[in-house]
């Protein structure tokens, strides 16, 4: 799903994010490449330019989060307003008895099949589906509809001896009546194109039975010609929304990303498979992780966000610039990897850093318990620590004087590496390296 935009999104973020100092020029190159990736995705060119607009006010202006690299925030911001340009998904509205929900769309949209998918959706909801096979163009259509149904144990209302098409529709719905349907659904006829004869048909319906919903079925696959389709239907028969098909194949992503800002009409349900289990609400943010490739490393990033506040970054930061950095300041370091959640699922979820690193979280509650069982003044000056209060020390928390050892020297890895950072001048302290530096420390 969306593999060129996102592999293209991917590599942008990654350039970014090898700069220690994101300057504006920078970010207008990263920019510059994002665009292009969202044009050959296929997304509408004005939606294009209307986004990185927005992009680039906030990329460029706002300050460098907290211990977060520029790079990460400019991921962060790009995903924002990739959610915002797709919209909130929004519900079948089900509240009438019976909700009638007339599906169009071009033949091979998928209609038919989303008809069935849809049914069985409000089936397990408890919301009595009915199928109504008006799809009279394409002769296939009724026996699949009719094939569909009966797997799923829905009714459907078929008749393959007439062409009027109002007819079966009435009768259908009189039909899903009779057996208290709750759901009714129309599967109406589709074409290879928009055209008149097929406009008139669907608009007769849509006068004459006032569906409660007019869905449009669109191939996502189809990239900006589904956006152009969504237009057309919207303005010669009005929709209500659209479920968005094949998003399973190799979508490029125009499709989703430039329906609700060109049509202005909300994506209802996505299609991500030709099973009838394969379709789901549309949720905007799943999409977008799906599309930066890197659903993990933005939840990182607002784990971090929840967690440490900014006054606890910047102090940190302070300490380690003039390398006053304590015990006291290393189990707070640790105290705050701890609040982000298990290190080791954390260091999973870090682009970059090796695979078979194997931290134990049990270790940082030892290093904890230990410097603990420490006075104020040891962990100010751990210098002082020698044989008889690392005895003392050990025997407080219930640990061996070489687990004392152990950790003395790690700190000391700690320090050293802050006055490195220190010597480096004003480069920030990121979250993502404060975290692998620490897990560093702890590899067996
Ligand atoms: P209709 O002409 O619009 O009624 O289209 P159909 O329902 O017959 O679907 C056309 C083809 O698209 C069929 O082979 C379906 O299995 C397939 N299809 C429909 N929805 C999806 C989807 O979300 N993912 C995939 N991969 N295939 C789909």
């Amino acid at each position: 799903m969306f593999d060129s935009l996102s592999s293209k999104l991917d590599g942008v973020f990654k350039k970014l994010g090898k700069r220690g100092i994101l300057r504006p020029e920078h970010v207008k190159e990263g920019l510059r490449e994002i665009r292009i990736a969202l044009l050959e995705a296929d997304v509408n060119y004005k939606v294009v330019k209307e986004f990185i607009k927005r992009v680039e006010v906030k990329a460029v202006g706002e300050e460098v989060l907290k211990s977060l690299t520029p790079a990460q925030q400019i991921v962060k911001i790009v995903k924002d307003e990739l959610i915002a340009l797709m919209g909130e998904g929004e519900k079948i509205d089900t509240t009438s008895n019976p909700t009638v929900v007339m599906l169009m769309g071009l033949q091979g949209s998928g209609k038919t099949t989303t008809a069935a998918k849809l049914a069985k959706k409000f089936l397990k909801e408890g919301k009595k589906p009915f199928l109504i096979a008006a799809d009279l163009q394409r002769p296939a259509a009724i026996d699949q509809l009719a094939q569909l149904g009966k797997e799923i144990g829905v009714g459907v209302y078929t008749d393959k001896t007439t062409k009027d098409v109002i007819n079966v529709v009435k009768k259908g719905i009189e039909e899903g009546k009779r057996t208290f349907s709750k759901i009714i659904i129309i599967d109406t006829a589709g074409r290879l194109h928009i055209d008149e004869e097929l406009m008139e048909e669907i608009k007769k319906i849509k006068d004459k039975f006032k569906p409660q919903e007019s869905i449009l079925v669109v191939d996502s696959m189809t990239g900006q010609d589904a956006v152009n389709v969504a237009k057309g239907f919207d303005e010669k028969i009005g929709i209500d929304g659209v479920i968005l098909t094949k998003l399973d194949g190799d979508a490029r992503g125009g499709a989703a990303l430039s329906l609700k800002v060109v049509t202005g009409k909300p994506i209802k349900f996505v299609g991500i498979g030709e099973k009838i289990d394969d379709l789901e609400p549309f949720y905007p943010d799943r999409i977008v992780s799906r599309m930066l490739g890197m659903g993990d490393v933005l939840s990182l990033i607002e784990k971090a966000e929840s967690v440490i506040s900014d006054e606890e970054a910047a102090s940190l930061e302070k300490k380690m610039l003039n390398a006053s950095f304590t015990l006291q300041d290393f189990m707070d370091q640790i105290k705050m990897v701890k609040k982000m959640g298990s290190l080791g699922g954390l260091l999973k979820m870090l682009p970059g850093v090796p695979k078979g690193i194997n931290i134990d979280d049990k270790e940082l509650i030892k290093v904890e318990s230990i410097i603990q069982s420490m006075t104020p003044e040891e962990r100010k000056k751990p210098k002082i620590i020698k044989a008889s209060r690392k005895r003392r020390i050990a025997k407080g928390c219930g640990r061996t004087v070489a687990d004392v050892n152990r950790l003395l020297k790690q700190y000391d890895m700690s320090k050293n590496m802050m006055k490195k950072f220190g010597k480096m001048g004003k480069k920030k302290l990121s979250g993502m390296k404060n975290i692998q530096d620490i897990a560093g420390m702890f590899k067996n």
